[in-house]
């Protein structure tokens, strides 16, 4: 079976020491590529404050020098809303039906996948990562949520390998009380976000410029 990949999604407005890290952990506990895909109109969420080009800029800027995170910038090229089963479909055309594909998401994100677009077929797609944080306990998981995952549960990251979708897996990831808002509102009020980004995002002023003012 192949190495997995493994894809993190997310607004990135902006990407973030935190973002990094869990990426970073996820690589290492599943031995996968990760790619970062920032979302362009994000279903669930307030329209982010950067835009898209600006946002990958940000994401390039962060990942440059290493080779296992990647920037995939499909979602910012398609048109309309993000919907993560497309981009599962996507990947899957791409990569071929054998290699594990595995999405990687928030324990609380989890716990709402029922109101994703079509989240019943993810897991013929896809493996899902819950990236859990020791120390916070996940929200509660709807009883048709709990029931999908019953038989999919597992509990090492070999597992993943012996198929390519399907599986759940818990990825314990180290809490980093970081957040796009606080540095944001860090940016907004003339402060620097300094070791809550990565060091990259500050050598070019047009980086950050966009949340530098406050909208
Ligand atoms: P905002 O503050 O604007 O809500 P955010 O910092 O949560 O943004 P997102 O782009 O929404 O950033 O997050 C992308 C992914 O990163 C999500 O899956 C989210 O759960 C995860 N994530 C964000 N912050 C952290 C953190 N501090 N530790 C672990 N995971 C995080």
């Amino acid at each position: 079976m192949q190495r997995p990949l493994a894809i993190f999604g997310g607004t990135f407005d902006p990407i973030h020491n935190a973002h990094l890290r869990v990426a970073w952990e996820a690589s290492e506990a599943l031995d996968a590529d990760v790619r970062l895909l920032p979302a362009s109109v994000p279903p669930h969420r307030d329209q982010p404050v950067a835009d898209a080009r600006q946002r990958a800029a940000l994401v390039r800027a962060a990942l440059v020098g290493q080779a296992r995170l990647t920037l995939d910038t499909r979602e910012l090229q398609r048109e309309g809303p993000s919907y993560t089963i497309d981009t599962l479909l996507e990947l899957r055309a791409e990569m071929g039906e054998a290699r594990p594909l595995v999405l990687l998401v928030g324990a609380d994100a989890f716990a709402g996948l029922t109101t994703w677009h079509r989240w019943r077929e993810l897991f013929d797609h896809a493996h899902i990562g819950v990236l859990t944080r020791p120390g916070h306990d996940g929200a509660a998981l709807p009883t048709e949520l709990r029931t999908k995952i019953a038989s999919r549960r597992c509990a090492d990251a070999a597992s993943l390998r012996e198929s390519a979708a399907g599986r759940v897996l818990p990825i314990a990831v180290t809490p980093l009380e970081i957040s796009a808002s606080t540095v944001r509102a860090i940016l907004a009020s003339g402060r620097e976000p300094r070791w809550l980004v990565p060091d990259a995002l500050f050598a070019d002023p047009a980086l950050l410029a966009p949340y530098r003012t406050r909208a």
